[in-house]
């Protein structure tokens, strides 16, 4: 056979431009992964596309001055190389931003490249441009956009993935405001989509790139520690499997272990909420055994089998134990999970995957397809949680806002396993309850739902689900929602339902009180009603001011907004939510005063607004200051005669702190303080909590506001 790239790759089509050469040898490389890969050799079409984008494109360039088409070519990559995918993506890939950004039209692309490409790239078109437009209200739209088209042709979302993964790893050259919209809106849709989808890897790699634009010194903190501990943590996994290799070898396993870091946001995320440090997180440490196998049927007692070694001369942690081998979670990911003491007293995680096993967590849905032929016929779990979304969207909530956290709440969720009184499996988001999964099995068995019966025990609606319970839901034909209904349940589908009746029942104002009754609206949810669809309606921004009272000057959104704490009467003000004080990463909304509202980068309602109010974003700086803020820090250790004195002491002369309050409680031999005094920086606290954690017994020390 010739080769198949010289053809296409005249001179003719190339030109001669020390540019035009990167370009050519950057989309040969592209050919090359393709050629490397499983899929047919359709070289000719991808050529096409090329060509075709190339010209479109022709002298417009990104931000970093690079041409344009360098960024469809290595969208297109990503694709094949990251996704699996084959040449129907991989056009649609490189076409991908031909409608949006040039004169072309979907006409053009399906007249020289068919329907199935023209649609995806007309798919990715309406979604491109930011899932969140400038108005929360497109925001909602676009993002409803997205996932009809992902329930079409879920290529579409995964090329989509593929030009945001691409942006993301090229955000540097943005300017700062766009970079925290954009890192925003990857870690509150992107990179929970990816999970849902099971691209484990992509989702790590968004999440650590957002991580590392919106907390530039958090990042580089974990990455140094990760790298300074890398050598020891190789020396205490090797010595961990090497037992384990000679288990595998006699038994005749062709096997591959990988030892695995957890990502800097994995281990960001775990510090702040548990509020400890580096040092504490144990499952640093984390090994994969991948083993390969041909007999689909041996696979479960493989992994088993694999399971065994390490209990031999291991201690292994009781509660961590995943089956997910015979139960697969529903984004399609299996394998098998232990925790095992290794040297030093570490635990150590270890994951057991075959080879398709370990393909699908790293590529999820896209690796299904190389296993399965024809896998869009399947009833995968993956269709039924589409299938939920698309019967949200067929029943949508009326405020923008809310809808997206609807949906997220399906998007984040982990599941967990019930069953009928019949016996049949459920999967819910791990926190549904008795309410969620009658909605779960039919919307009128919701809508009556009076209590639930397990193992022969009545339980109330809202009553939290484990998995493994067998429930039974009970029934009436008189019961129907109130608004209390929305805090008994935890799935996005239950709560839609429940505000759509509740939406259908609001007309009760207007009505007489008989006809009240004639519905079976309770006197006392009527006003709770009005001040729900109130909540609803909120504009987090709106002006707290009377009209006619003096609006700043306009801020320039583009410009970096300094905030300087002595500053007599600010044009910004700090968020109660968060309570940022000088030193911390912030981000300021400009409201509709001009004035900036500011938060913490990693306040959870600015992560919400970031993604909703892109728009309204600034970026904000600390500027000197010579006066103090309030500030609180929590202290647990163990109690011993005069420690309280080496804390005050500490505090109040070392420091130079005056306390302004202290609250202390003792439990046994365990005591804690929380103490509030004034200080000049987060900075300052910092170093106060790390010097107290040098004094004997001083187990816990942490800024809490
Ligand atoms: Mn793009």
């Amino acid at each position: 056979m010739p080769d198949p790239i010289s053809p296409f790759l005249l001179p003719s089509a190339a030109g001669t431009s020390p540019e035009d050469k990167i370009v050519e040898a950057s989309f040969r490389e592209l050919l090359e992964c393709y050629l490397a890969s499983n899929h047919r050799k359709k070289v000719e079409v991808i050529e096409k596309a090329f060509r075709f984008a190339k010209e479109a494109h022709k002298g417009a360039r990104r931000r970093s001055g690079e041409p344009y088409i360098l960024h469809p070519i290595a969208v297109a990559r990503i694709v094949v190389e990251e996704l699996g995918l084959g040449s129907t993506s991989i056009c649609a890939a490189l076409l991908h931003d031909v409608v949006e950004d040039t004169d072309y039209t979907r006409d053009d692309i399906e007249r020289n490249f068919g329907s199935r490409i023209a649609d995806i790239v007309e798919g990715v078109t309406k979604i491109s441009g930011g899932i969140f437009g400038d108005k929360a209200s497109v925001q909602a739209e676009n993002f409803r956009k997205l996932l009809l088209s992902m329930s079409t042709d879920i290529r579409v979302v995964l090329v989509k993935m593929a030009d945001r993964l691409h942006n993301m790893r090229t955000l540097g050259s943005m300017r700062p405001e766009k970079q925290f919209k954009i890192a925003g809106e990857t870690l509150y849709v992107y990179a929970p989509l990816a999970h849902r989808l099971g691209l484990s890897k992509i989702k790590y790699e968004l999440e650590d790139l957002a991580f590392k634009y919106e907390h530039p010194q958090k990042y580089r903190e974990i990455i140094e520690k990760v790298n300074e501990t890398e050598e020891h943590r190789k020396a205490i996994v090797e010595q961990f499997v090497s037992p384990i290799r000679k288990m595998l070898d006699d038994a005749g396993f062709k096997y591959e272990i990988k030892a695995r870091v957890k990502s800097a946001y994995s281990i960001y995320k775990k510090m702040e909420t548990k509020k400890i440090p580096f040092e504490e997180i144990y499952d640093v440490y984390a090994v994969r055994v991948i083993f390969e196998n041909d007999d689909d049927a041996l696979e479960k007692i493989k992994c088993w089998q694999i399971y065994t070694f390490f209990t031999e001369g291991h201690r292994l942690h009781p509660e961590r134990l995943r089956d997910w081998v015979s139960v697969p979670k529903a984004n399609g990911y299996r394998a098998l999970h232990l925790t095992a003491m290794g040297p030093e007293g570490k635990w150590i995680e270890v994951q057991i995957r075959s080879r398709k096993m370990d393909e699908i967590a790293e590529l999820g849905y896209a690796a299904h397809w190389k296993y399965k032929d024809g896998v869009s016929e399947d009833e995968t779990e993956l269709d039924t949680w589409m299938n939920t979304i698309k019967e949200i969207l067929a029943h949508p909530e009326p405020n923008a806002l809310d809808f997206l956290d609807t949906i997220k709440l399906n998007l984040f969720s982990s599941e967990i396993y019930v069953f009928t009184p019949k016996g049949d499996l459920l999967t819910l988001p791990s926190g549904s309850t008795v309410l969620d999964m009658a909605f779960a099995i039919h919307s009128q068995l919701g809508l009556h739902c009076m209590a639930g019966k397990i193992s022969h025990k009545l339980v109330p609606l809202s009553h939290q689900l484990q998995s493994g319970d067998q429930v039974e839901i009970i029934t009436s034909n008189t019961q129907s929602p109130t608004p209390a209904w929305i805090d008994y349940c935890h799935t996005a589908k239950a709560k839609s339902r429940i505000r759509t009746y509740l939406r259908k029942a609001e007309n009760v104002d207007i009505l007489s009180p008989e006809e009240l009754d004639q519905i079976g609206a309770p006197a006392g949810d009527r006003e709770e009603k009005k001040s729900l669809v109130r909540k609803l309606l909120r504009n987090p921004f709106s002006s707290k001011k009377k009209r006619g009272e003096r609006r700043s000057a306009p801020i320039d959104r583009k410009k970096v907004f300094m905030l300087y704490p002595d500053d007599k009467e600010p044009n910004y003000h700090l968020e109660s939510c968060c309570s940022p004080l000088p030193g911390d990463d912030v981000l300021g909304f400009v409201n509709e005063d001009e004035e900036v509202v500011v938060h913490k980068v990693s306040c959870p309602i600015a992560m919400r607004l970031k993604s909703a109010y892109g728009s309204r974003l600034v970026v904000t700086k600390w500027g000197a200051s010579s006066s103090n803020f309030m500030s609180t820090i929590a202290i647990d250790g163990l109690d011993r005669h005069g420690i309280l004195e080496e804390i005050v002491d500490l505090v109040s002369h070392k420091f130079g702190i005056d306390i302004r309050s202290m609250n202390i409680s003792t439990r046994q031999e365990v005591f804690h303080c929380d103490m509030s005094f004034h200080v000049d920086t987060a900075e300052t606290v910092d170093n106060l909590c790390e010097s107290l954690l040098h004094l004997k017994g001083i187990k816990f020390a942490k800024r809490t506001s």
